[in-house]
């Protein structure tokens, strides 16, 4: 090798050298750096309803992933590899929790590195499965954002938790958070006057599996009956529990069926032809797609409450 070539082999060699490292430096850097360096924080969101609300107390200040496309059913999502290399390049990943997502710790293997993985939830005290029905999705009801109270603590973990990753813009956080709580204090509001419209009486919830318990709970309605018992839509009711369903919306003269978009309502049809009720379909587990009639957190509640409403005065 003469000099000229060997000069040419060492430049290329160093040039190998330093891309390797910088490539290194990034991989390394990506899960364990606390701060953004120079860029905004990478968030990942699992669900539409958190995703809103990440972005409400992150605003500007993050670059926010929602895994889950508006339509999906939570409780059904088979996360992608693209899901996967999203989870892998994330700073921090906000999960609803309560057992909400199935598919969690499979994403989160598959994903590895290490960074915090934040249930928005920690705080709230969750509604267990009562009575003897039981399911093998688990026994607490992940549906906490049926009561804006409980979203409430959502805002306040999310901007502490950004807060702490992000100290630059703390300010910012408590400020989003402060204000987006006050527009659920006023939803809640709204809600209340809403269901002061149906009598007490009437306010009977027959729904395609257990969502809205937080709602009933925070709104004096009673929960008569659903069409899959526990609180994953991906359960098959048997045809006693089926016939035991349409029994009871009989014996309570229930007017309505409430069905999420996101879940096949298929089976929940038939009882409501059975029983010659209305299907009304709800927001349950996603927010619509953009532009829709249901694409923020309020927007969905709004919605659903009309709907209810509607269907039981
Ligand atoms: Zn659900």
């Amino acid at each position: 090798m003469d000099t000229y070539a060997y000069r040419r082999w060492k430049r290329v060699l160093a040039a190998l050298l330093v891309g390797a490292l910088m490539l290194s430096l990034t991989a390394c850097d990506s899960p364990a750096s606390p701060t953004p360096a120079g860029g905004r924080l990478r968030v990942v969101a699992t669900t539409t309803i958190v995703g809103d609300v990440v972005r409400q107390v992150g605003g500007e200040h993050i670059e926010l992933t929602v895994l889950l496309a508006p339509g999906i059913d939570p409780h059904a999502f088979q996360p992608t590899p693209q899901d996967v290399a999203m989870v892998s390049q994330a700073q921090v990943v906000f999960v609803n929790g309560v057992g909400l997502e199935e598919f969690l710790d499979e994403l989160l293997q598959h994903a590895g590195g290490s960074r915090p993985v934040i249930s928005v939830s920690e705080g709230i005290a969750p509604r267990a499965l009562t009575g003897d029905a039981t399911d093998e999705h688990g026994n607490l009801d992940p549906h906490v954002w049926f009561s804006p109270a409980n979203v409430s603590i959502w805002a306040r973990n999310i901007a502490r938790v950004l807060s702490t990753l992000d100290p630059a813009h703390q300010e910012a956080y408590a400020a989003n958070a402060a204000a987006y709580e006050t527009s659920l204090d006023e939803l809640d509001t709204w809600i209340k006057a809403q269901v002061d419209q149906v009598p007490a009486e009437r306010r009977k919830l027959v729904t395609d599996h257990m969502a809205l318990g937080y709602f009933a709970d925070r709104y004096g309605f009673q929960l008569v009956g659903t069409v899959v018992k526990g609180f994953s839509s991906a359960a098959e009711p048997s045809a006693q529990e089926v016939a035991l369903l349409e029994q009871e919306i009989r014996q309570y003269q229930v007017p309505a069926i409430f069905v999420g978009q996101s879940v096949n309502a298929k089976l929940s049809q038939r009882i409501a032809e059975d029983t010659g009720i209305r299907l009304v379909p709800l927001y349950t587990g996603s927010l619509s797609a953009p532009g829709g009639e249901a694409d923020t957190y309020d927007k969905l509640m709004r919605y659903d409450v009309t709907a209810i409403v509607g269907a039981l005065q």
